[in-house]
């Protein structure tokens, strides 16, 4: 369930917990499970984006036969899932991120708690000691019709200095990664806007910059 999974998985990866306590509420958290979450290949999931933005690994199991595809591939169209028959999702391999490498991942909801994702962005970056981005992986739920990698922003970004001109000029691939949708949760152009913030955001965090706050339930009561 999610309840078992979050306690392990929030303490190798602390920027996790303050999502898990955001899916759902206590009841879906102690019932739900995160094979569910992914095997149900919801585009609004909250679990796919960050684990694959951390570069996760699926294993399928159909009797004793089993394999092991990276979690972005699973996810091949709306309501398509690269499941076969009798096949069932046995496990997710989570890698815990590099020491020095940051990560981060934000959903955005009309409320706080118990709210379904508008848009959800995950962020795992690695930075050579001259401050130039070596590695970066993107995902994002909300955005496309499966979760999905930012493979034009992650490019911009790739071989450049993490600088806010850098990160500025990325954002312009928005535009050519995700067409995203209106529906009752949140229009085509606020998702489209609020998820090229969330790199900007990313960006202040990471950067020493004057970071947003987060508030979190404790915080907040
Ligand atoms: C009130 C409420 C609030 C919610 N809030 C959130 C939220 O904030 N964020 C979020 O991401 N989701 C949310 N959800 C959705 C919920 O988290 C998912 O539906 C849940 O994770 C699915 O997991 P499950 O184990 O309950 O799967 P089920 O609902 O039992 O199954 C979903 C589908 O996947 C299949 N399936 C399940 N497990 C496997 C497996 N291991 N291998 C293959 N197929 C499998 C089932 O056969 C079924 O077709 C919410 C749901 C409710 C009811």
């Amino acid at each position: 369930t999610y309840t078992e999974a979050f306690s392990t998985l929030a303490k190798r990866i602390p920027a996790l917990g303050p999502l898990f306590d955001r899916i759902g509420g206590d009841q879906v958290r102690n019932m739900g499970t995160i094979g569910g979450n992914i095997a149900n290949g919801s585009p609004i999931g909250d679990t796919p984006p960050p684990l694959i933005a951390l570069g996760a690994q699926l294993t399928l199991r159909r009797g004793n036969t089993r394999r092991t595809i990276p979690l972005e591939d699973f996810f091949i169209g709306y309501g398509k899932q690269d499941r076969q028959p009798g096949e069932f999702v046995e496990a997710v391999h989570v890698p815990v991120p590099a020491k020095g490498t940051k990560f981060a991942v934000y959903k955005i909801t009309k409320r706080r708690d118990e709210d379904i994702t508008s848009a959800l962005g995950a962020f795992l970056l690695t930075l050579a000691s001259d401050g130039m981005v070596t590695d970066i992986r993107i995902a994002y739920g909300g955005m496309a019709a499966t979760p999905k990698r930012a493979f034009g922003v992650e490019k911009a970004l790739l071989g450049n200095p993490w600088t806010e001109a850098t990160v500025e000029q990325a954002m312009a691939e928005y535009a050519r990664d995700f067409t995203p949708l209106t529906d009752m949760r949140a229009s085509a152009e606020y998702r489209a806007l609020a998820a090229r913030n969330l790199l900007l955001r990313f960006f202040a965090e990471t950067s020493g910059t004057k970071a947003p706050i987060q508030i979190s339930r404790y915080e907040a009561a």
